[in-house]
């Protein structure tokens, strides 16, 4: 026996968690209606433990699905070893399943690297942090490559953990509007994204990288500690390790409460992408940083 899961008293041998994990995937697959036969499937691969552990499970389990494909993205924000790391093993890793892959690097799609716009002191002077800015470009310059690719769906490795930390945040920064994470909705020009781990706690994720013998990157990002999620991340760590089953409390308390709050999205004006605003963050953000370059 090498894991015990508290929250149900579950008990594995390293075989049959691996086994455990890529059923509990195909379950929330199903309860959720993640995934449909004939999908183009991206896979936002960062080349962290999380992405390449769902990209593994899915090559697994799209084996059923003749008529679905898989194709791996990934997201170079331009942080020098960190990224430089993490893109490395996911070449080599994507490459050993033998899958398409698309790189799109900050660079090449907004003309600047995260490190750039840190070191010109532009976070500075726009009052954000780098993980602000790295967040939001990211998720735009996903959507960009899968559309590059002909994707019909983005699959993210967001854990329980990610998500309820996410919803936390939200309230923190004070948005009441609802938007569920991780679950297939479909609306005109948008490409879904979901996440077939929103059922799966982190620590569970890394054990399954750990027994799969999935790279582990050595560089932390450098601006980690300057991210408004480490915080809550540490408390829900803890607060599960007290109180073992609290996330998924968490998961199903803000999902049936917000239910009501939800509301549908505009579509940005410049980039078509949803948004609650006229222009989305992204496209806000980006124009601000290049205004403050050119200066
Ligand atoms: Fe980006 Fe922040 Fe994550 Fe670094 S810690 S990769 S800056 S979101």
């Amino acid at each position: 026996m090498v894991f015990s899961r508290r929250y149900s008293g579950e008990r594995f041998c390293s075989r049959c968690f691996l086994e455990n994990i890529v059923e509990k995937v195909r379950y929330t697959i199903s309860k959720y209606h993640l995934l449909k036969p004939f999908d183009k499937i991206a896979v936002a691969v960062s080349g962290g433990k999380d992405s390449l552990s769902l990209l593994k499970i899915l090559a697994k389990i799209e084996r059923d699905y003749p008529r679905a494909s898989l194709v791996a993205i990934t997201i170079d924000e331009g942080i020098p070893e960190y990224r430089d790391e993490a893109v490395k093993n996911a070449e080599e890793y994507v490459k050993k399943l033998g899958i398409p892959h698309h790189i799109l690097s900050f660079k090449k799609l907004y003309g600047f690297t995260l490190t750039e716009v840190v070191e010109e002191g532009i976070v500075e002077s726009l009052s954000l942090r780098p993980c602000t800015i790295c967040g939001v470009l990211r998720r735009k310059a996903l959507t960009i490559a899968a559309k590059e690719v002909g994707a019909t769906v983005i699959a993210t490795a967001h854990t329980l953990d990610d998500i309820v930390q996410t919803y936390i945040l939200n309230i923190f920064r004070g948005d009441t509007r609802f938007t569920p994470i991780g679950i297939r909705r479909e609306a005109e020009g948008v490409i879904p994204r979901v996440a077939p781990f929103r059922l799966i706690p982190e620590y569970e994720v890394v054990l399954y990288a750990y027994y799969s013998e999935i790279p582990f990157q050595t560089y932390v990002c450098p601006y980690t500690e300057t991210s408004m999620r480490d915080p809550i991340r540490a408390f829900l760590i803890e607060y599960e390790e007290r109180f073992p089953g609290s996330l998924f409390s968490a998961l199903n308390s803000f999902e049936r409460v917000f239910e009501k709050n939800f509301q549908e999205s505009n579509m940005c004006v410049k980039c078509g992408d949803p948004t609650s605003r006229v222009i989305c963050r992204a496209c806000e953000l980006e124009e601000m940083i290049l205004e403050e370059m050119s200066h």
